[in-house]
């Protein structure tokens, strides 16, 4: 539960007004996306495979170099998957903050994803946060409106179909409950997604994906692509779901 609340501060903040809200407390200066915000740094790595490259920045120096080569490793078998089938115009060059000064778990925007290095200290099996995060910045929703329960309902998607190291991180989709609702967001709604894409439209996330990317989402595209609504969907989901005698 916590980890929800967490990710979900982190991941719905694409855009300027997380920077201009956030402070640092150690520097008590505004938090800057896209700044160093004054931590040192202790390692510093840039391994470039083929076409992607990973800058590794390490600002913890406490942070497990093991860890660290899980998250590379990681990086390079997912990250490639992830721009082949979702977008061929994503960045190619990623920078990965080990930043202590962020206080979520982990976060994505422009070509960066942060992470928490506390939180990989208490949960040094959850590599896949880098597949998740990787996933941001190949849907790069940045035109229209795409609500965030879809965004992040497609990242841990993802994470369920090429992480890496998800039984041993002890991350799975959330076993249906009667009361979830698609709007939960993350590993309810892709779990939904699941279902959607091996009962109905085995395409739904790659063209809900490419709406949202052209910043064309809109509700009535799950009629145009199912000819049902997103809520008779769910209801089909969960009708579905009721154990059978
Ligand atoms: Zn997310």
């Amino acid at each position: 539960m916590k980890r929800v609340i967490f990710t979900f501060v982190a991941c719905s903040c694409f855009g300027i007004a997380f920077s201009q809200n956030t402070i640092s407390q150690k520097t008590i200066k505004p938090y800057d996306w896209n700044d160093r915000n004054n931590n040192p740094i202790y390692r510093s790595d840039s391994i470039t495979k083929k076409e992607f490259t990973l800058i590794f920045l390490v600002q913890d120096s406490t942070f497990s170099t093991e860890t660290q080569k899980k998250l590379t490793n990681a990086f390079f078998k997912v990250y490639p998957q992830e721009v082949k089938r979702f977008n061929k115009e994503a960045t190619k060059k990623v920078v990965f903050i080990i930043d202590p000064s962020y206080e979520g778990v982990a976060a994505a925007s422009n070509n960066i994803i942060r992470c928490n290095p506390e939180w990989m200290k208490k949960h040094p099996e959850d590599i896949d946060v880098i597949t998740h995060e990787a996933m941001h910045l190949v849907q790069a929703y940045y035109k229209g409106h795409t609500p965030g329960w879809l965004t992040e309902g497609i990242a841990d998607y993802v994470r369920h179909k090429y992480g890496v190291n998800n039984e041993k991180g002890g991350w799975q989709l959330t076993p249906f409950k009667p009361e979830h609702h698609y709007t939960n967001a993350y590993r309810i709604t892709a779990r939904f997604l699941v279902w959607i894409e091996a009962n109905v439209d085995k395409k739904i996330v790659d063209k809900m994906n490419a709406a949202a990317y052209k910043g064309e989402y809109k509700d009535t595209l799950w009629v145009e692509y199912t000819g049902k609504t997103v809520d008779q969907l769910w209801a089909d989901y969960a009708k579905a779901q009721a154990p059978k005698n």
